[in-house]
């Protein structure tokens, strides 16, 4: 058992995963860890330096100097490339695209890995991701699943484009959600998968604080076993 009692959040693009660990982790206490946004800052990298995402020798060789590390203000993570913080630029519709093409490589999962690994080490984690029960953290105390259809994941980023003024069309939203999870569920290294450990939350008809509630409650369960 991880004596950290590191918490694991798995699940497909646009469940909820960051929202909710960041208000669980609040209220029990834990660091948020979002390893999402590690490999959109070696995409942001690839995109800036006109790498082909599709050529996985180039890749290789184009991250091998990079540095990606975290730093915490004001209970906010901040990502780091090469000392920059680029957390306002990891977040567009083409770095997502390119994130989930170049995730699928070991030399960019070798990268993160120990980065990964050693913050659970060094801190009370809640960890959210792809491969965080299955493969980073797998002795995690607790591990969650969290899932919720297709339709209701893409209404969720429709609103909250909306909400942000931004152009968007619901169908070419749930088009790249499916997308990706394609490429994070049937990728040969890592790929997104329920935990055979993990507890399965299913959030299509829930609210945020619905499912916050739910985990702290899971969370409260176990500790108690
Ligand atoms: O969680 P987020 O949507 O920011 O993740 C972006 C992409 O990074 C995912 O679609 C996936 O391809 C990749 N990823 C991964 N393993 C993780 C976290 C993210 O492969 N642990």
């Amino acid at each position: 058992m991880d004596k950290n009692r590191s918490i694991a959040i798995d699940g497909p693009a646009g469940a909820g995963k960051s929202t909710i660990a960041k208000l669980v982790a609040k209220k029990i206490d834990y660091i948020y860890v979002d390893t999402g946004a590690m490999y959109r800052t070696i995409a942001l990298y690839l995109m800036r330096n006109n790498v082909d995402e599709n050529d996985e020798v180039k890749v290789a060789e184009a991250i091998k100097d990079i540095k990606v590390s975290l730093d915490y203000v004001d209970e906010t993570q901040i990502v780091l490339l090469n000392g920059e913080n680029v957390n306002d630029f990891i977040r567009t519709p083409e770095v997502s695209r390119i994130t989930s093409l170049i995730a699928k490589y070991a030399a960019v999962r070798e990268k993160l890995l120990d980065l990964q690994r050693n913050l659970a080490v060094e801190k009370k984690v809640i960890m959210d991701g792809r491969d965080i029960g299955t493969n980073v953290l797998p002795n995690a105390f607790l591990k969650i699943y969290l899932t919720a259809s297709a339709d209701a994941r893409a209404n969720r980023r429709y609103k909250e484009l909306v909400e942000k003024n931004e152009t968007c069309d619901f169908e070419s939203i749930k088009k790249d959600i499916i997308a990706r999870d394609e490429q994070d569920m049937n990728r040969e290294i890592a790929p997104l998968k329920q935990a055979e450990d993990a507890v399965l939350v299913d959030t299509s008809d829930m609210g945020i604080e619905e499912v916050v509630a739910c985990l702290v409650e899971i969370y409260e369960k176990k500790c108690a076993e």
